[in-house]
């Protein structure tokens, strides 16, 4: 993926000055990469991820995911993605097994591998013996596993996952990151939003730092560790 001299304007309201949430951002993340973007509240992060994922309109600049421009070609761009957003927001009255193959039908994948996929996906995120559960009745960190699992169901080449482990105490997010080096590990090329250097260091190769707007630090993980 590779981020062009992006920005972005929030509009603040009659006679306000807009917020501006990216200054001239600019990044690449080359294939196979496991990369964060670390920084604190308000940094710019889920704004970044937003326009990625086509969810929020960019001012100024360009993104290309694998060579699609995504203001070009939005639908070949949201095909080469899967996003894990921060919220939980599958409907907890179904059953795991029917989220990831329902979804995997809305994105046209027919239904029967769409069961085959769908075992493979809740089996890397041990969540094969909950299938068959009522999803209400999983735990968080359960439940951030099946929002991976889904995201996985259009076999995306580049996974986005914003804050994925905000708010979930150590023991799931270690849970959570041995299912993404997974993930990483058979080819997908993995992009995180973190305020937790912690859990960028123990995933990631690659990282930005951004703050306000900016990206203030990239590079490998090691040399920049070496440096803070
Ligand atoms: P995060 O750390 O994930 O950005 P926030 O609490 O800052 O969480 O934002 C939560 C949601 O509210 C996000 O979708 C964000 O885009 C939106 N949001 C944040 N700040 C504003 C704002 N000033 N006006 C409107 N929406 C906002
Ligand atoms: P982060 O994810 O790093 O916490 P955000 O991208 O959510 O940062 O926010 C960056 C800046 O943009 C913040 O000042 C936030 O208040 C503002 N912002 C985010 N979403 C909106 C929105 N929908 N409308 C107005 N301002 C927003």
């Amino acid at each position: 993926m590779s981020i062009h001299d992006l920005r972005k304007t929030y509009d603040a309201g009659p006679r306000k000055p807009g917020i501006e949430a990216l200054k001239g951002v600019s990044l690449d993340v080359a294939e196979g990469d496991f990369f964060a973007l670390l920084g604190p509240n308000g940094a710019g992060k889920s704004t970044l991820i937003g326009i990625v994922s086509s969810l929020v309109n960019l001012s100024s600049g360009s993104v290309r995911i694998f060579g699609t421009d995504i203001t070009r070609d939005r639908d070949a761009a949201m095909r080469l993605m899967g996003l894990v957003p921060q919220e939980i927001n599958f409907n907890t009255f179904e059953q795991p097994l029917d989220i990831l193959v329902n979804y995997a039908g809305f994105y046209g994948v027919p239904r029967e591998e769409a069961i085959v996929r769908a075992e493979e996906e809740l089996r890397r995120a041990q969540l094969w013996d909950k299938a068959r559960m009522m999803s209400r009745t999983l735990s968080g960190g359960m439940k951030r596993r099946l929002m991976i699992a889904r995201a996985m169901m259009t076999r995306p080449r580049l996974l986005i996952l914003d804050e994925p482990t905000a708010g979930v105490d150590i023991e799931i997010r270690r849970g959570m990151w041995q299912t993404l080096r997974e993930i990483n590990a058979a080819g997908t090329t993995i992009i995180l939003t973190t305020h937790y250097l912690e859990e960028a260091e123990h995933l990631c190769r690659n990282l930005a730092i951004i703050d306000r707007g900016t990206i203030v630090a990239s590079g490998p993980m090691k040399a920049l560790l070496a440096r803070l």
